[in-house]
């Protein structure tokens, strides 16, 4: 049965095809498009990264920074121990310049993201009350300038005071009154110089009780000398006054002390607010290092699955297309080969795609090959029967069904040869019917068939050796082939020949005995090259001739001698 022809295979390999590369393809572009956007991401997250998270960390160490110099700078004033004001002052003012100019820079950049709102407030609360008590430290230390210009200028008038009292040496000359005078004024202006250095508001206090009791001694004397009297008016003028800006310079300076530590104080919160921003924002970086750590280690995931996704489905696909295509065409083309080469085989035509469809359409034409092959086989032997039917026909007489004359020239020709090869003999009956005319006039032409017929079949009959030969020569004549026979042998047969003739017992009345005989003529002969198929024909048809002149129903002989024939006979 032929395979079922199909005209569109119901699944396209090109299609598959198609279809694995499409898919392969997508899969390469997707995995660009994401490896694309994932370094694109860790651009702009480096990007961040770098211009804001590292910037505002920077900045914000830079504001600690700031606020450390100053808190150090206010501690240098205050362990200075000329108390530079101006110039510390000045410093001061640059300072919380550049700390106000930073925060600025880092307010600019929006931070809120990373820094909580407490630690800005934190910023906020700790930043206003200590640049409140730098500005008042600075007043206070301004104040304090000219509070110590001024306890300066009383030192002086201590020492011009101090210089116009005479040598103590010298005033063994003086009035006793003026002795005293120079007494009392030492005393007091020691007083008072000590007050100038004194400390503590109980001291000075002493001083200042010792100082007025040493004035009052002063008052009391009446002096001689017009200085003296002027010296002592300067000295009630000024030795009180001494005591009196003494007490407010040392509050003022404890004030300022206080005011300084307040700073100090302030300035330390403030570092550490900033110190703690800064620490925020480092962590902030820290976290987005780790957060672009991970990205990328995901990323890295992200493409390693997505190679191996690639990888995988490649080697699918060439496993696919091998198993699928390349095999599959192999086999079919390994079976079209094998048939071209006229073997036989399986034809591979499994699955339902165009490989399929190829194997199923070669197997039709192959079926149909064979089934060409096969009616042309049938033909073939049909022709061969025919032909050797044909053959047959042609090598055999119609009537009598035995070989005709034709038949018989070639097998005589064959047997000839071998004899000659052999060197054996060959004998050769010529035999005729008697009166065979007459018995046709008197039976009819039907009835002279069948007793032609009847008495060929009985020549046959005698035949029993492989290379004997009966034919009907022409007419009611046959003629015998004997190969091997001698003469005498010859003789032999012929004499079986003519009892088995008219052993068939066929009435002819127009013969003498009343029967169907038939007379025999024979030759034998071990042909040499000189001999003739003729001549031994010839010989045996002499020989009949004979038989026939000598009374018929009978054998005659023929033998060669030279030219002559002679001829010897039987019944
Ligand atoms: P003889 O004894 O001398 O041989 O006499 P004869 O009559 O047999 O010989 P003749 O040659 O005179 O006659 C032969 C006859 O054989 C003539 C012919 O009618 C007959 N004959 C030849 N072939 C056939 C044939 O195929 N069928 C029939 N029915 N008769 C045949
Ligand atoms: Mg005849
Ligand atoms: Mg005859």
């Amino acid at each position: 049965m032929l395979p079922v022809f199909r005209r569109r295979p119901r699944y396209s390999i090109g299609s598959k095809l198609t279809l694995i590369i499409g898919a392969v393809f997508g899969l390469y572009l997707l995995s660009v498009t994401v490896i694309g956007y994932v370094m694109y991401s860790q651009y702009r997250g480096f990007s961040t990264l770098a211009s804001s998270h590292f910037d505002r960390a920077m900045t914000a160490a830079e504001l600690t920074r700031d606020a450390e110099t100053i808190a150090a700078e206010v501690f240098e004033m205050l362990v200075s121990s000329e108390r530079s004001i101006n110039a510390g002052n000045r410093r001061a003012e640059n300072l919380a310049s550049i700390y106000q100019a930073t925060r600025q820079r880092l307010d600019a950049v929006d931070a809120s993201d990373v820094v909580d709102d407490q630690t800005r407030a934190e910023l906020d609360r700790w930043q206003q009350p200590f640049f409140s008590s730098l500005e008042r430290l600075d007043t206070r230390l301004a104040a304090e300038q000219s509070l110590q210009a001024a306890h300066l200028n009383r030192i002086d008038e201590l020492f011009l005071l101090l210089q116009q009292l005479p040598p103590v040496a010298t005033t063994a000359s003086l009035p006793a009154a003026d002795q005293r005078f120079v007494g009392h004024a030492l005393a007091a202006l020691s007083y008072a110089a000590a007050a100038l250095s004194a400390e503590r508001p109980g001291q000075i206090a002493r001083l200042h009780g010792a100082c007025q009791q040493q004035l009052q001694q002063l008052a009391a004397l009446s002096l001689v000398s017009k200085d003296f009297i002027e010296l002592r008016k300067r000295l009630n003028r000024t030795l009180p006054s001494i005591f009196t800006s003494r007490r407010p310079l040392l509050q003022h300076g404890r004030a300022t002390l206080a005011t300084a530590r307040q700073t100090r104080v302030l300035a330390q919160k403030l570092t550490s607010t900033t110190f703690n921003y800064h620490l925020q924002l480092k962590a902030a970086a820290q976290q987005a290092i780790t957060v672009h750590q991970r990205m990328i280690r995901r990323s890295l995931f992200g493409l390693l699955l997505a190679s191996l996704a690639l990888i995988t489905i490649t080697v699918g696909a060439v496993v696919y297309i091998r198993r699928a295509i390349v095999l599959r065409i192999n086999r079919l083309s390994a079976a079209m080969h094998a048939h071209q080469q006229g073997h036989d085989g399986p034809i591979p035509c499994e699955g339902h795609d165009e490989i399929s469809l190829m194997g199923s359409t070669f197997a039709v034409f192959v079926e149909a090959r064979r089934q060409a092959e096969q009616q042309l086989e049938q033909a073939n032997l049909h022709l061969q029967q025919m032909n050797a039917e044909l053959h047959r026909l042609s090598e055999i007489d119609e009537l009598t069904r035995i070989a005709n004359r034709r038949r018989f020239d070639q097998h005589m020709a064959s047997v000839w040869r071998r004899a000659l090869r052999e060197q054996s003999p060959l004998g050769l009956i010529m035999a005729d019917i008697d009166f065979f005319k007459r018995f046709n006039d008197e039976y009819g032409h039907q009835a002279g068939d069948e007793c032609l017929y009847r008495v060929a079949q009985a020549l046959a009959g005698e035949l029993h050796r492989e290379g004997d030969m009966v034919a009907r020569y022409g007419g009611e004549e046959f003629i015998l082939l004997l190969p091997g026979l001698s003469l005498a042998q010859t003789e032999k047969l012929a004499r079986r020949l003519l009892r088995a003739v008219r052993s068939l017992q066929i009435p002819n009345d127009q013969a003498e005995g009343h029967m169907v005989t038939i007379s025999l003529g024979g030759a034998s002969v071990v042909p040499t090259t000189h001999d003739r198929i003729e001549s031994l024909v010839s010989r045996a048809d002499q020989a009949l001739y004979a038989a026939k002149s000598r009374g018929r129903n009978r054998f005659c002989s023929a033998v060669a001698d030279d030219q002559n024939v002679m001829v010897g006979g039987t019944t």
